[in-house]
This record gives C-alpha cells, sequence and structure tokens, in this order.
C-alpha cells in the first residue's frame, strides 16, 4: 500500500499563525500536472491499494481539481481500491462537495482549534475577517453528512491555557475524534510547562469521567496510543516510511519524503515524469542521523514516543531525524503518564470493556507473533483469565 500526499496549491485563504508551511513561491496544480500526478500514483509500486490525501494551502481551492481527480481514477482505473482523505480548514465547504466526499468515502480531517476565543487567537482569514460561524456551521454540516471526520486542534504557546476548556467544546458539539496537533516550533519554559501539565490532567479526569458514564470519545494522543503502550517494539527509533511508501507531491509534479521538507528543494526526492529515487530519500534520513543518540538514549518510554517515529519533524527542529526537540520530549513524558492512568483505569473496569476497549490490540499482538509490554501482558493475562 502507498500513501500520497497531493498538494492542490500551496495558497491558502487563512495565514495561520502556526502554519508551518512557508512557501516563498506559491505554486497551483494544474489539470495537466493532476493527471500526471494521477498516472503517477496509480502506477506506482506493485499497483495495489492507493491511499490519497489531498492537501493544500487550502486544497477546496482546488475543489474543481479534485471532482476531476476522483472522476478520472473512477474511469480509468475503476478495479482499483483507492482511499482519499483531504484535510482542510473548513471554510469553502458546501453541500455539494460533501455529498461527493460521501459518495467517494472520504475521510476529512478537519483543521479547528476549538471555540472562537481560541480559533481567532491563530487561524485568522487572509483578508483579516473571523468567518467563524461559517467554519463551525460548515463542520457541523460535515458531521452531520455520516462523513468519517477527525477535528485537528493545533495547540500553540497562546492556547495551551485553552486546551481542556476546548476539548470539552469539541466534546460537547459532538466533535468527538479529536487530535491534538502541537505546534512544531513550540519552545516550553517552567511555566508553560506546568500550564501544559494541568491541562492534560484536566483533560485526562474528563475524558476518563466521561467513559464512565458512557459517552466514550476518542482523543489521539490517547487512544492512538494504546498500541504503542501494549506493546514492546524494542525502544528504539523507528522512523515513519518518508519516502519510501509515503510521498508528497507538489502542484509543480516535484515529489518529497515529508511535508516538512517540501519548502527546500534540496530534499526534492523525484518528480512525476522521472519517478522517485528511493537511495535519496534513504540517504537524506541516514546523513542526518546522530549515531550518539544524546537525548533519547536509555529514555524508557521510547515506543511510546511520537519523537522516535516523526523524523522530520525532528529534523526542522533539531537537525537530527533521532533527536526530538526538548518541548516534544516533555509532552510525550506528560502524555505517557496520562496513558498509565488511562490503562490502570481500564484494568479495574468490567472485562467486555476491557475487552471492548483493547481487544483487538491484544489480539493483533498475539497473531503477528510481536512482544507484549508489561501493560500489554496484565491486559492479555486478565482477557485469557476471565474467558
Ligand atoms: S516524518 Fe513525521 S510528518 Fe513526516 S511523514 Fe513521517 S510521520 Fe509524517
Ligand atoms: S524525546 Fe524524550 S520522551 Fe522521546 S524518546 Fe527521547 S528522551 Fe524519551
Amino acid at each position: 500500500m502507498y500513501n500520497f500526499t497531493l498538494y492542490m496549491t500551496t495558497d491558502c485563504n487563512f495565514k495561520c499563525q502556526y502554519c508551518y508551511e512557508d512557501y516563498h513561491n506559491h505554486y497551483q496544480l494544474n489539470e495537466k500536472t493532476l493527471v500526471d500526478s494521477l498516472e503517477f500514483m496509480m502506477n506506482y509500486g506493485d499497483r495495489g491499494k492507493v491511499l490519497i490525501d489531498f492537501l493544500g494551502g487550502e486544497p477546496l481551492l482546488k475543489k474543481d481539481l479534485i471532482y476531476k481527480a476522483v472522476a478520472y481514477i473512477k474511469d480509468n482505473y475503476p478495479e482499483r481500491e483507492v482511499k482519499y482523505y483531504i484535510t482542510t480548514n473548513c471554510s469553502m465547504m458546501d453541500d455539494r462537495f460533501i455529498a461527493f466526499m460521501k459518495e467517494n468515502h472520504f475521510t476529512v480531517r478537519l483543521s479547528f482549534d476549538g471555540n472562537k476565543e481560541t480559533h481567532d487567537l491563530n487561524r485568522v482569514a487572509k483578508d483579516g475577517v473571523s468567518c467563524y460561524e461559517k467554519i463551525f456551521e460548515n463542520i457541523m454540516k460535515v458531521k452531520d453528512s455520516g462523513l468519517n471526520f477527525s477535528v485537528r486542534m493545533t495547540v500553540t504557546e497562546n492556547t495551551i491555557p485553552y486546551m481542556f476548556e476546548n476539548i470539552c467544546y469539541l466534546h460537547e458539539h459532538g466533535l468527538d475524534n479529536i487530535c491534538m496537533i502541537m505546534d512544531v516550533y513550540l519552545k516550553i519554559c517552567d511555566e508553560l510547562k506546568a500550564e501544559f501539565e494541568k491541562q492534560v490532567g484536566q483533560i485526562l479526569r474528563y475524558y476518563l469521567a466521561e467513559a464512565a458514564a458512557g459517552r466514550v470519545f476518542t482523543i489521539d494522543q490517547f487512544d492512538g496510543k494504546m498500541f504503542n503502550m501494549l506493546c514492546d517494539f524494542g525502544n528504539c527509533f523507528g522512523m515513519c516510511d518518508a519516502g519510501i511508501g509515503n510521498f508528497k507531491i507538489f502542484p509543480n509534479g516535484q515529489i518529497y519524503p515529508c511535508g516538512f521538507l517540501t519548502s527546500n528543494e534540496k530534499y526534492c526526492i523525484g518528480n512525476i515524469k522521472e519517478g522517485v529515487d528511493i537511495r535519496k530519500a534513504k540517504l537524506i534520513a541516514m546523513s542526518n542521523f546522530d549515531k550518539t543518540d544524546p537525548k533519547c538514549k536509555g529514555c524508557t518510554i521510547r515506543d511510546f514516543c511520537h519523537g522516535m517515529k516523526c523524523g522530520y519533524m525532528n529534523f526542522i527542529n533539531t537537525g537530527k531525524i533521532n533527536v526530538p526537540s526538548d518541548a516534544e520530549c516533555i509532552f510525550e513524558h506528560i502524555f505517557y503518564k496520562a496513558m498509565v492512568q488511562i490503562l490502570e483505569y481500564y484494568l479495574q473496569q468490567p472485562i467486555e470493556i476491557v475487552r471492548e476497549k483493547l481487544g483487538v490490540y491484544i489480539d493483533y499482538i498475539q497473531e503477528e507473533d510481536l512482544k507484549f509490554s508489561e501493560f500489554g501482558e496484565k491486559i492479555a493475562k486478565r482477557l485469557s483469565d476471565e474467558k
């Protein structure tokens, strides 16, 4: 399976304070490059399942080309399994596009930071006018359509104090699949660390109280980390497949391993006409690996740490793919402590709940002959004792 991100444009109708996509030149995908990009994707590798993520800038600025892309694949590759994703600020969403996404089983990632006060702190439209009400209305339409969606709530220095408030806000509005995206360039001082820890503590208590009341909702930093908590991967750096099975296709047809590298041509690993140079992709990663491993040597939560996978997020901060930023390290330790409490909570729950929440991971670890972590062993034992 290959994972392609297709940049529809590097332009956006917003100028969010924390956006890392800082392009000097704006590129727009045109119809010819779209078709060439689709041909490249559909004929790459083993021609198996393909994941296509429409991204920008703001991809809905090129809505017409998204319609054309899906129609082209349906017409020319009707037998192929293709899964579509889109990441959007939702300001330009409309009923026709929602119906189109439904028909084609899109998964939607909505960039949305929570209530109006928080949202307007960082997510401002280029014309300076807040269009919060319109975005909120569109987000509700996406939710009500039954589409598979998640909310990407970016957390920055000025929104850390409102994290809990915004998690409550999203959950109260039925936006129950939440991913907190930490600002990659965040520098963290002691005061901010204490505030972050306080906010995560409040979120954790709320998350568990809602679970206990049967109003379960999903926070990626918790639910998405269950597997990491239950499986022992050997506690080492294990970078994602950027540039190997995961490619970013720019509007000009150039290909990059990761979105964090697309603003520098030096990291271009090919193009849609000539193909990808996998050796170069590997070389970029290997030549920026620090063998001395100064920060993480001996850390006991490496299996859990996001920094042990997201190499280019580390790279843009520290210059090394295996050296996460200080902020990332602090966040991961705090999230880890929360996860310990979540698993301890589940260990106390009736067996049906344990099975429903964690059984799938335990089964997978056993089926794939992987190793259990300490938590994994405890939960597997409970499940087998109380069959
Ligand atoms: S390095 Fe990080 S952001 Fe880049 S592709 Fe890998 S996981 Fe994604
Ligand atoms: S960044 Fe911090 S938490 Fe992550 S592996 Fe390194 S030392 Fe551990």
